[in-house]
């Protein structure tokens, strides 16, 4: 056996059985490659789950964290300690948001928003029963709150009503948010591009639209940053292009690239009448160490000037992309932005996907017939090269 072979064999006896896993045992990255346990190399357009924007092994990042370590890595929330605090203030000049809550994951920090928005509105109201606007299609978390507003109902089916008060409408699709708009309704939740559910932009009169139909029922725009936000769509966070903000908004994935970290924030007016003491905590969420990555991660984006980088590159992975769907019958097309890209194929992509692994090369999937393209966002013209190479070899052999 192999020593990854001896590690598969061990994980499928002791690890519950919740994620069907490639059989690759990843043991050490650098860059934007990644090595497994007996030493093969792949180009990585994963990033772990659009997680790690740095690539692996990122010096300035890995010498804050080992720094932190060494001086304290948990306090609980009973203290303050200064990385949370400093990663809290640039966390907020960044996003444009006012307060932030840390959390531990996305789906935490979903929860969060969602607590949020029923406060401020049983706060601010005053009547006795909210309701929540999510869309279809959407992806929002695995824990209960977040499941409920999750539209893939495949992802809920399993685990009854959830937390109820939730309607569902259509992404892109203003008028289906108005038919759905109650007298209850305290709060919109979207993701300003949808990952999951297959990679759909939202466009522009949508998301205005949005904020306009807020605005005039006092209701909360909620946007799900976790997966788009942090640079990938060649802004710092996905909702700037459009020229609005939101009230509540939630981080995760690359916020930390690879610390377990994530944050929900939200405007002063907001905050003033939403979690008060006692409402809301988290023992390990905004640890010295969560906050330590997030100042340093922050830091590296500005000093290395990621969106920048991410902007320059962009016309460069859409033209490689759209020569595949020239190329290729069954690639039907390319949506996105920046580097958070989807080609749909006309059938399951699970075996090119299997087959660009063969060829050293890690994608993901979003949805059954979409290749999703999440490449760490350090990438330079090269790898977007290699990567093309790899994925016409496979789609020719196919
Ligand atoms: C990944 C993701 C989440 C959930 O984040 P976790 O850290 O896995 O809990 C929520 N929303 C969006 C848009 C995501 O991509």
């Amino acid at each position: 056996m192999s020593t990854s072979e001896v590690y598969m064999k061990k994980g499928d006896r002791y690890l519950l059985h919740t994620y069907n896993r490639f059989p690759i045992v990843l043991d050490h990255g650098k860059g934007v490659f990644l090595y497994d346990a007996d030493g093969k190399e792949y180009l990585d357009f994963a990033s772990g789950i659009a997680v790690f924007a740095l690539g692996y092994g990122n010096e300035v990042v890995n010498s804050a964290l080992k720094d932190q370590i060494d001086k304290i890595i948990h306090t609980s929330n009973l203290y303050y300690n200064a990385p949370t605090v400093i990663a809290a203030e640039e966390l907020c000049r960044v996003t444009g948001m006012d307060r932030v809550f840390f959390t531990n994951s996305g789906t935490e920090a979903i929860e969060g928003a969602i607590k949020s928005a029923l406060k401020y509105a049983y706060t601010g109201k005053a009547a006795d029963d909210y309701e929540i606007i999510a869309m279809d299609r959407s992806f929002h978390g695995r824990s209960m709150g977040a499941l409920s507003v999750t539209g893939n109902a495949h992802y809920r089916e399993a685990f009854g009503t959830g937390i109820g008060h939730i309607r569902f409408a259509s992404f892109n699709d203003l008028e289906s948010v108005k038919a759905a708009v109650t007298d209850k309704t305290c709060g919109i939740i979207l993701e300003t591009l949808q990952g999951e559910g297959g990679i759909y932009p939202a466009e522009e009169n949508f998301i205005k639209g949005l904020r306009e139909l807020c605005d005039e029922k006092d209701i909360l725009l909620i946007l799900d940053e976790i997966q788009c936000g942090m640079g990938r769509t060649g802004h710092m966070f996905a909702f700037e292009e459009y020229g609005i903000k939101p009230d509540i908004m939630t981080c995760a994935k690359a916020l930390g690239c690879g610390i377990p970290v994530g944050a929900f924030l939200m405007t002063e007016r907001v905050a003033e009448k939403s979690l008060v003491p006692g409402d809301h905590g988290s023992t390990y969420g905004g640890n010295p160490l969560a906050g330590a990555a997030v100042m340093a991660v922050l830091d590296e984006f500005e000093e290395r000037d990621i969106v920048g980088h991410v902007r320059e590159l962009t016309p460069y992975l859409e033209s490689k992309l759209d020569a595949l769907v020239r190329d290729f019958e069954i690639v039907k097309e390319r949506r996105g932005k920046g580097f958070m890209q989807g080609l749909e194929f006309t059938l399951p992509v699970a075996d090119i996907i299997k087959n660009c692994q063969k060829e050293g090369m890690l994608l993901i999937s979003a949805g059954s017939n979409i290749i999703r393209f999440v490449p760490p966002l350090v990438i330079e013209k090269e790898h977007i090269d290699r990567m093309y190479e790899i994925l016409t070899k496979v789609l020719q052999n196919l």
